[in-house]
């Protein structure tokens, strides 16, 4: 692995910010650092970024040892949630700062920044000040200029969330494009389930300083391994209390069975079709492209999600069936905390 953190904690009185993780990462790898607020992603990141002395534990790039390495000479670039640019730099000085500090050559430094104003979509922004430009083209400054010295990792710490909706949408795909046609491993730290589902390689999600679960999207959400990974990362079903269904997965005391909103199955008065049952409509809200569905069955309420919109009655009848090979298991019991 290119970046290998090894029993890493850091506490801050009686509070384990982080708390013993060990996890690797690879060359050309995206990695988003997901969880709710507070469980440590950002002491995490700064951890790996060199501001802040880890308690325990040790982080190798390379196989190289990082613990006495200054932030300042790991190279790595960081990007965090308040552009901090400079603000009486243009954004052609903001970029090549790096590099002029290095005290690059005049024109090296001009062909760089001009390939990254390209890479970042700002071309003709070049001699504009921080406060003459939008939130979206600031990030795509303070990205460049991470960028700009070639740093052997990129580090940003919610880097969209000062945005608004549409542009984080637009950038979140930008930053992966730049990220993989330069191939720089990056780690990134978000709350946002959508973010680090489309962004990410593999997810690192974290809760009260310890990792739960690290994957790629389609192993966190399809192969849950307890019951908070199952729940934070959209909707789960839990099928416990339903009697007599038939599952394709192994079961036993200490887990639960649970099936995601879009697998269920509305099916037409069919009660003889395996794991089927009647229930009333709840509640329904059509989005447009999606709909969801609240259903009280078995004294519960099933969430289901169809697409286009839902033509159905609050307090009507009707059937769901969980088909048996989308009813998934995972543990009830959750690292650390007792459920
Ligand atoms: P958020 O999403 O809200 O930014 P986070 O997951 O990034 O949260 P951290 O900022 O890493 O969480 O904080 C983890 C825990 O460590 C929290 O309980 C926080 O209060 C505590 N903590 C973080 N920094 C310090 C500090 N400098 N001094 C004392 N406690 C701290």
């Amino acid at each position: 692995m290119y970046l290998e953190l090894k029993n890493l904690s850091k506490h801050f009185g009686d509070v384990k910010a982080v708390n013993n993780v060990s996890l690797g990462i690879g060359k050309n790898e995206f990695v988003c650092i997901l969880g709710p607020s507070g469980c440590g992603k950002t002491t995490l990141l700064r951890l790996i970024a060199g501001l802040e002395e880890a308690t325990t534990g040790e982080l190798f790039l390379n196989d190289k040892n990082l613990v006495n390495v200054p932030a300042q000479n790991r190279g790595f670039g960081i990007v965090f949630q308040s552009y901090s640019l400079f603000p009486n730099m243009t954004v052609t000085q903001n970029i090549g700062y790096g590099l002029t500090i290095r005290k690059k050559p005049k024109d090296q430094i001009e062909k760089r920044v001009l390939e990254l104003l390209n890479l970042v979509h700002l071309e003709g922004q070049d001699e504009k000040f921080p406060h003459e430009l939008s939130g979206g083209q600031q990030q795509r400054v303070a990205i460049a200029r991470a960028l700009a010295v070639e740093p052997e990792l990129l580090l940003l710490d919610e880097p969209l969330s000062a945005l608004d909706a549409k542009v984080r949408k637009t950038l979140r795909v930008e930053i992966r494009e730049v990220q993989q046609s330069l191939g720089i491993p990056t780690v990134m730290v978000t709350h946002d389930q959508d973010e680090a589902m489309t962004m990410a390689d593999r997810i690192i999600c974290m809760r009260d300083g310890i990792v739960e679960q690290m994957g790629t999207p389609d192993e966190l959400y399809n192969q849950p391994t307890n019951a908070f990974i199952a729940g934070f990362l959209g909707h789960m079903n839990i099928l416990d209390s339903f009697k007599k269904l038939h599952v394709d997965v192994d079961t036993n005391e200490s887990n639960s069975i649970g099936i995601r909103p879009e697998e269920v199955v509305i099916t037409d008065n069919n009660l003889k079709e395996r794991n089927t049952y009647i229930g009333k409509v709840r509640h329904i809200e059509n989005l447009g492209s999606v709909s969801l569905m609240q259903i009280f069955a078995e004294e519960q309420t099933i969430l289901v999600e169809q697409t286009g919109f839902i033509k159905r009655v609050i307090g009507e009848e009707i059937f769901v069936t969980f088909p048996a090979d989308k009813i998934v298991s995972f543990s009830k019991s959750i690292i650390g905390a007792d459920v």
